[in-house]
């Protein structure tokens, strides 16, 4: 009983896949204050020329440079498990396989993007680095990705998390960079927000908005803005993981994929293992694909598609996604990487086809499932990454109802060795359930009447 497929260094994939190409209804484009689409030059404060080109790219498949990939050496080509002993505990006729993203060195997925941003800022001339981070997760992937490549890095980092998580910060800092709680005295934004609410846990919408305002207002003009998911390049940069584990089911006789689910905070580690899969849908194939998120956040569930700011401040082109609303603060949920208000325009126009179907789940639910895979498969995974474990089980227990041998993969998007007090809560019976519901939804949307709305393209097909 084989458990791990590894793919040699020499068959990592050598090109990204950008789905743009792929979507049956077009991607509608970021529109600016007054409206209008929101052209490459209004973008180049805040990113590199380099990543604004792929970022509007309709190519289908994009190199990945040499130079990206002798980083992703490190940790890439990441293992794929069968998960035999969850299922085996379950007594399902599943087989289920999980993609190990926990393998790189800051824990996650997210290096894959960090390293990939980091090279293309050095590239342009950058010399600096300014972003946000949630649960840090992104702020010790790109501190991580900064001093192998050379760039200065700063983050502002979720009040909540920085309080509840503060080796993050230490690994930052051992990474060479500079964390700050946000909401931060630094910023005007973090300023305006300390005013009105000094207690406020922050948000990941806040944190946006004062490290694009850090970006764009250095007066040496070298310190560009980076994104640890949402965007269209992020996205990009995570598609290895669904290409590599394209192969590696190949590898152990899989021919074919029944389910495919991901946790989704901002979206970037759902369509990295999505992607792919999603393209063999779009041409036909039936597979369930299914991006994960928590009952209390429930940005795709419950979540409008609309034209809305990624940041608090406004900061930010209006996107069309499914959202919350800017100002939305979801509540102090462990899985703080799942806690945003918006999601990738690239996911969203995925879930408004019809190509995508969300799920939202409670966090006791994602917990329970979290520590029935310690006990398991043994990897004590990260908050985010249990609300995929969570319905891989639901789908195994239906896989078993209906005796189907149905073939699942997750994508392990990271470990929980940093969160253990989500776990200490969930152990001593402290975790609360939350479901957002409608009034709430509808209540943090006023604020948004009289932007512009997206048409809701569908071809019907899904
Ligand atoms: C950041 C993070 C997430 C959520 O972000 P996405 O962009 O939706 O992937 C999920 N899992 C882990 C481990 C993370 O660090």
């Amino acid at each position: 009983m084989q458990t791990k497929v590894f793919l040699k260094e020499s068959e990592i994939p050598k090109k990204w896949y950008n789905i743009a190409a792929d979507l049956p209804s077009p991607l509608q484009p970021p529109l600016g204050p007054d409206g209008k689409p929101v052209s490459p030059d209004m973008l180049a404060p805040v990113f590199p020329m380099n990543l604004i080109e792929q970022e509007v790219s309709q190519e289908r498949w994009i190199d990945i440079p040499e130079g990206v990939l002798e980083i992703l050496y490190r940790w890439r080509p990441s293992p794929l498990h069968r998960a035999h002993h969850l299922e085996k505990a379950l007594g399902t006729p599943a087989r289920i396989y999980y993609k190990n993203e926990s393998v790189s060195p800051a824990g996650s997925h997210k290096p894959n993007t960090a390293v990939a941003q980091a090279w293309y800022n050095k590239q342009f001339g950058i010399k600096k680095l300014a972003t946000e981070t949630g649960a840090g997760q992104w702020g010790s992937a790109l501190a991580f990705a900064c001093s192998l490549i050379g760039l200065e890095c700063k983050v502002f980092m979720v009040r909540i998390s920085f309080e509840q998580k503060p080796m993050r910060k230490v690994m930052m800092q051992t990474w060479g960079a500079t964390c700050i709680p946000s909401p931060s005295p630094e910023t005007k934004a973090g300023r305006d927000v300390l005013e009105k609410h000094p207690d406020t846990p922050g948000s990941l919408g806040i944190a946006i908005s004062e490290a694009v305002e850090a970006a764009v207002t250095d007066p040496t003009g070298q310190t560009r803005y980076s994104l640890g998911s949402v965007l269209n390049h992020v996205l990009l940069h995570q598609t290895i993981i669904g290409l590599e584990a394209k192969k590696q089911l190949k590898k152990i006789g899989e021919k074919k994929v029944d389910i495919v689910i991901g946790c989704a905070g901002g979206g970037s580690n759902f369509a990295g293992l999505s992607f792919p899969f999603a393209n063999d849908k779009i041409h036909g194939a039936a597979i369930d694909i299914i991006p994960v998120e928590p009952a209390s956040c429930p940005t795709l569930t419950k979540g409008p598609f609309i034209y809305d700011h990624g940041d608090i401040a406004k900061m930010t082109p209006l996107l069309p996604m499914h959202s919350l609303g800017h100002s939305f603060v979801p509540d102090s949920i462990h899985a703080g990487g799942l806690r945003y208000h918006g999601m990738a325009p690239l996911v969203s126009q995925g879930v408004v086809e019809g190509l995508f179907r969300p799920m939202a789940i409670q966090q006791n639910e994602c917990f329970r499932a979290a520590l029935l895979f310690a006990k398991t498969e043994g990897i004590i995974i990260a908050p985010e990454t249990s609300h995929a474990v969570a319905v891989v089980i639901r789908k195994a227990k239906e896989a078993k109802e209906e005796g189907k041998e149905k073939v699942i993969i997750f994508n392990l998007s990271g470990h929980g060795l940093m969160d253990l007090n989500g776990y200490d809560a969930f152990l001593h019976g402290r975790l609360v359930d939350h479901e957002l519901h409608q009034d709430e939804v509808d209540a943090a949307l006023c604020e948004l009447k009289g932007l512009p709305l997206p048409t809701v393209n569908r071809t019907g097909k899904w």
